[in-house]
């Protein structure tokens, strides 16, 4: 049986291989390693090529090593900007940010990476100016993404409906289709008229699973662990994903096909991708 976790961060001075060790423990085949935040770095180099090849390498790395399967997504974390607004001044930080968009279509493009992402808008409230750059920032990486046939992760504030729909219509406007915009952190809105077609990538609380398990099927799971020796098990640990899969199909909430759609039928769909 296939599970699937959509968003894990991990660092090599975190728990790193033993994280990936309880996921499989727990259940675990396949995941998405969604590129760390390393904003120092990224001002070090005035790239962010550097990070993209930490992040494939520690992909390899994982896959040679373990009985897993590991999906990579790389592009310029949101909050970078703010940090890097202080360094280089605003026109040089969207400048970077954009060819980081470039950078990370071009990996996508030679098949080492399956989407862009985490990419979007800070999650806090910020200034009109930040949210208007980090929108046109984020535009211009649907737009990369559409022209090299990809999919897109998006890190934003809290997710509504109303947000979707705003999402949804920016993609529409430079040719990224609504079923290539993943959005992760999503509550459970699994219907149309909720999402408009954009992918929620559902965090994996109990309660969010079960009301999404209720209203349906198309959706993703996700743990967002984030590896911080700081915050353990934070956002969720590595083993729920698997152990909220099984209490479903043991409560008899969703069968194993169902679940095959969840877990492999979304994600393949998502990022063109094949899973067996
Ligand atoms: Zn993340």
């Amino acid at each position: 049986m296939i599970i699937f976790d959509n968003h894990m961060h991990l660092r090599r001075d975190g728990r790193y291989l033993d994280a990936v060790k309880e996921f499989i423990k727990a259940g675990g085949t396949h995941f998405v390693l969604c590129q760390y935040p390393m904003t120092q770095k990224v001002i070090e180099h005035k790239s962010y090529e550097p990070i993209y090849q930490e992040t494939l390498k520690m992909a390899e790395e994982i896959q040679k090593n373990m009985d897993v399967t590991v999906y990579t997504t790389v592009g310029p974390y949101p909050v970078d900007y703010l940090k890097l607004i202080d360094v280089l001044g605003r026109e040089e930080t969207i400048d970077l940010m954009k060819k980081g968009m470039d950078q990370a279509a071009h990996l996508c493009e030679e098949g080492h990476c399956i989407a862009i992402g985490e990419i979007g808008r800070p999650h806090f409230p910020v200034d009109p100016q930040v949210m208007e750059d980090a929108d046109q920032i984020l535009s211009y990486g649907m737009k990369r993404a559409a022209e090299v046939d990809t999919a897109v992760v998006l890190h934003t504030e809290t997710t509504t409906i109303a947000q979707c729909e705003q999402l949804v219509h920016m993609g529409e406007k430079v040719g990224l289709a609504s079923d290539r915009i993943v959005k992760h952190f999503a509550p459970p809105l699994i219907y149309q008229e909720e999402n408009f077609g954009l992918i929620p990538s559902v965090l994996a609380s109990r309660k969010n699973i079960e009301e999404a398990a209720f209203k349906g099927t198309r959706f993703m799971m996700e743990t967002d662990y984030i590896d911080d020796p700081r915050r353990p098990g934070a956002v969720l640990s590595p083993k729920t994903v698997p152990k909220r899969t099984f209490e479903l199909l043991n409560n008899n909430h969703l069968s194993e096909d169902e679940l095959g759609i969840i877990h492999q039928e979304n994600p393949e769909k998502t990022y063109h991708i094949s899973m067996e």
